[in-house]
């Protein structure tokens, strides 16, 4: 998996912090620039929860060899742009697929994972061979085959992606994706991601109700 952040809003913390001080200010936005304890001002709304403020901050991910298994549940959050790499007009002639964990760990399960891949590429390869169009021939790829996305989410949106994919219970695959996701934007935007991440840690709940987790909220 390759997660590379390779743009943001300009100023991505002074603009947010500009917009809420405009809400208690006689002063024209575009003069608030300036304005003294920016940084101040944005940690302070953020902590009463006034994340709308955020949304004015927008970052764009590239993310490539990760499994359709994990687009399809990344593309459920809704409050996002984005351009996948499509099935109907690449054709994927070589097998790249992605293999879980627990798979890779178990030898025999390897091998009879690796072979499935094997006929299932055969075959695809075979049905492109007699004439079948790519959209139909892709039928048969699966969730493990790898793709390629981008991704552009507003601050305030990322940090309930991060709510509820950097917890310990969400599938391995998002989850990886969204710490890394985490980690780049945290380099950038310092004050808006201090305390992004589970539940268990922004909100000291766990709505998966998993007692046995050791992050589970005391
Ligand atoms: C551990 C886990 C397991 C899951 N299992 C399943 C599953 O088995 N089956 C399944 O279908 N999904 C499943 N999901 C997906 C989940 O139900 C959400 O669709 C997904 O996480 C996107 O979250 P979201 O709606 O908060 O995000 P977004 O779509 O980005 O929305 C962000 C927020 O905007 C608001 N919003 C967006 N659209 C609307 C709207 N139309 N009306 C009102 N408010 C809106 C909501 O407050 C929402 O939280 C799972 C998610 C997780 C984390």
């Amino acid at each position: 998996m390759n997660v590379k952040l390779i743009g943001f809003t300009p100023n991505p913390e002074k603009i947010p912090a500009m917009a809420a001080m405009l809400t208690h200010s006689k002063n024209k936005p575009e003069d608030l620039e300036k304005a003294p304890n920016l940084n101040a001002v944005l940690a302070e709304v953020l902590k009463l929860g006034h994340t709308s403020v955020i949304e004015h901050t927008s970052f764009t991910f590239a993310i490539s060899d990760v499994s359709r298994s994990l687009t399809h549940q990344l593309v459920r959050h809704r409050i996002a742009s984005y351009a996948q790499q499509s099935q109907r007009y690449v054709d994927f002639k070589e097998p790249n697929y992605v293999t879980p964990p627990t798979i890779i760990k178990n030898i025999e399960m390897k091998e009879a994972y690796e072979e499935t891949m094997t006929i299932i590429w055969k075959q695809y390869n075979k049905l492109l061979e007699m004439g079948i169009p790519v959209e139909d021939s892709r039928f048969i790829l699966p969730n493990a085959a790898c793709t390629n996305i981008m991704i552009t989410m507003n601050a305030r949106s990322l940090l309930n992606f991060f709510e509820l994919r950097c917890c310990q219970h969400a599938q391995w695959e998002i989850r990886e994706l969204a710490n890394k996701m985490l980690k780049e934007v945290k380099k950038v935007a310092p004050i808006i991601f201090k305390n992004a991440g589970p539940t268990c840690k922004t909100k000291n709940i766990c709505h998966e109700n998993k007692r046995d987790c050791p992050l589970y909220p005391k």
